[in-house]
């Protein structure tokens, strides 16, 4: 392998930020009143304003709440953004698809024929309100599949990482996880990126398992100011990681390679793997430094950490072409 040949596709951007990135925390999936949530829209800001991220977006089902009379506070370091999450229901299945910082009234999606053509519709509506789109549990109720998903156009991000109780994340019982949905379509050369997401609905009382409570899952986002934009175009870009816990200081993707810095938590051991076609692992590396240096031949690159106390990190695909 040529070294001069190698071309890494800027799908992840790393290489070329300003001095002045930075992360910011985020969650692009979140309940109130106005739907199916149980806490008024001001105080869901509160809580996530007063547990330290940057940005929340309010993603009732198929309403978009507005934002800007409540996100009056230009200098606390913290922004709503405006969503929604298109609801579509065919028979037991759910096809729900988030639609971030739309500029324009989302038009109906209509439900299709089958799942694939729903999830077409839903996203093309995203996109044609200027929103970023990001598909939503795909195994709740394994309601979307890799077939599903795989010819979908104008999509980038789904929920890798819903954290609610009947998401169906993990492998188990013959049937896929999420991370070998993610795998089937990258494998396929669709570029894909994946979230966590609180999916928000409980605010009050214990936080019970059953509950979907705020604080599990969320994505650390890079970018340069703090504006809905910026949030919404890094995601759609890939340029964030999603985490249950575990936290990265550092995320570098040059031509040569993959390398993170892993913040450590007191005596928590980690392990990072480096997964490519097919989910098989490239390197397995245990250090806070773990590293990959590309062959050329891996088709993408991902990262993924993985703690002793059960926290995950997911750093996104690179795609690589010889
Ligand atoms: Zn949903
Ligand atoms: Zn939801």
């Amino acid at each position: 392998m040529k070294k001069a040949s190698l071309a890494v596709l800027l799908v992840f951007s790393a290489v070329c930020l300003a001095p002045a990135a930075r992360w910011v925390k985020g969650n692009t999936h979140t309940h109130t009143r106005n739907s199916d949530g149980n806490e008024m829209p001001r105080r869901v800001m509160r809580w996530y304003l007063d547990h330290n991220y940057q940005f929340l977006v309010i993603s009732d089902h198929d309403l978009v709440t507005d934002v800007t009379y409540l996100d009056s506070d230009k200098n606390d370091d913290f922004i709503l953004i405006s969503g929604l999450e298109i609801t579509r229901s065919m028979d037991k299945l759910r096809v729900h698809v988030n639609a971030l910082n739309p500029k324009r009234p989302v038009a109906e999606a209509v439900v299709g024929k089958t799942v694939a053509e729903t999830l077409q519709n839903a996203v093309d509506a995203a996109r044609a309100a200027g929103a970023v789109p990001h598909v939503n549990h795909p195994h709740w109720r394994w309601s979307i599949t890799a077939d599903d998903m795989k010819d979908l156009r104008g999509l980038r991000l789904f929920e890798l990482l819903n954290v609610n109780r009947d998401s169906n994340n993990f492998a188990a019982g013959g049937r896929p996880g999420t991370e070998e949905l993610w795998d089937a379509l990258l494998t396929k050369g669709m570029v894909l990126y994946g979230i966590a997401s609180d999916d928000t609905h409980d605010y009050l009382g214990d936080f019970l398992p059953d509950l979907s409570y705020p604080g599990k899952g969320w994505v650390m986002v890079r970018v340069n100011e703090l504006t809905p934009d910026a949030v919404c175009t890094a995601l759609d870009q890939g340029d964030f990681y999603a985490s249950t816990g575990v936290e990265l200081t550092e995320v570098q993707v040059t031509e040569k390679g993959y390398a993170l810095t892993i913040k450590p938590l007191r005596d928590t051991a980690y392990t990072t793997r480096f997964i490519g076609r097919n989910g098989v692992v490239l390197k397995e590396e245990y250090s806070l430094t773990p590293s990959y240096p590309f062959r050329g031949d891996e088709l993408y690159v991902r990262a993924k950490v993985f703690a002793s106390n059960g926290e995950l990190a997911f750093c996104q695909p690179v795609f690589i072409k010889k």
